[in-house]
């Protein structure tokens, strides 16, 4: 005891970045040969119109379990990014959704989009559209079905982020910004693009229910998205009272409320619209 209250900050500090250091490596590692062992699923969550209560979309959300336990996004996405293992895995998450958007229509389920989340390390990537094209085609989906998230922050550089945007647009793709209002907010990036779905982040919901001001903060940028005549989709809606308070706007839904993601073998009660009253 003696001893382990003795040791300093320091070694306590390089203790902890040695640890840092080692599980990041070990993800590295893994990371690399997921794909080929068959560790990644995709999961979906539904994305439900307050008004209608109908369902309109899912958002796909990558799941990974290597054999050392499951890994959440927020940690492997960004080392993804940094090592550019991104581009093969969201290769093959863009595939992958595609085919289970064929399988669904195959089973006659009602038509709905599902929606990709793709890094700004995917997108500055050249071959990004032609890349989308050739899976498009291979997977025989209609591209009307298919929608990319992308992060506000890649709108920095506009004229790139537009240039590319309308490639993808040309595709019959749709385009979302994703986390609105979190990060930069960029209301210069995208005041000349067509972006079919403006989805608000989590963080501007928080306390809406309690506090005037966050509801107010929250309806102007609902109404940045009505003027840019896109779809609305707020994020991390988890009660009732929230969904009462967003009714009025007009607005889609997605949250714990109606339903975590999940995969796709437990959808059932997703198709059939069994959402909590
Ligand atoms: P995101 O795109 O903003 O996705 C929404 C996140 O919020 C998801 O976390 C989802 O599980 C979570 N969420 C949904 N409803 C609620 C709610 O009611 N309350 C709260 N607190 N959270 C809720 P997840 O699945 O852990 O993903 C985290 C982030 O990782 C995503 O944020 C996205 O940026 C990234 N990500 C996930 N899948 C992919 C992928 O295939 N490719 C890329 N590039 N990024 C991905
Ligand atoms: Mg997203
Ligand atoms: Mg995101
Ligand atoms: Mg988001």
């Amino acid at each position: 005891l003696a001893k382990e209250s003795g040791k300093n900050n320091y070694q306590f500090f390089t203790e902890k970045l040695h640890a840092r250091a080692t599980r990041k490596l070990q993800i590295k590692n893994a990371l690399s040969t997921a794909i080929e062992q068959n560790e990644f699923t995709l999961f979906y969550q539904p994305q439900v119109d307050l008004h209608t209560r109908k369902l309109i979309g899912m958002e796909v959300l990558l799941r990974w379990n290597p054999s050392f336990g499951f890994v959440s996004p927020s940690e492997f996405i960004p080392i993804a990014e940094e090592t550019g293992l991104i581009l093969p895995i969201g290769e093959w998450v863009i595939k992958d959704a595609c085919r289970q958007l064929k399988e669904w229509e195959k089973q006659q389920l009602p038509k709905i989009r599902v929606c990709v989340n793709v890094s700004a390390r995917q997108l500055k990537n050249r071959d990004f559209p032609l890349t989308v094209k050739k899976i498009i085609e291979e997977e025989n989906v209609n591209p009307n079905y298919l929608e990319f998230e992308i992060t506000e922050s890649i709108m920095l550089n506009v004229e790139e982020a537009s240039q590319l945007i309308n490639e993808l647009k040309k595709l019959g793709v749709k385009i979302a910004i994703d986390d609105f209002g979190a990060g930069y907010s960029s209301l210069n990036g995208i005041k000349n693009v067509k972006i079919d779905t403006l989805k608000i982040d989590k963080s501007l919901l928080e306390n809406v229910t309690q506090n005037d001001r966050m509801l107010s903060m929250l309806k102007a940028v609902i109404g940045v998205g009505k003027t840019l005549n896109a779809q609305v989709i707020i994020e991390g809606i988890e009660t009732k009272k929230q969904v009462e308070l967003l009714k009025e706007f007009f607005v889609i839904g997605q949250g714990y409320f109606y339903s975590q993601p999940l995969p796709p073998e437990q959808l059932h009660d997703v198709w059939e619209e069994k959402w909590k009253e």
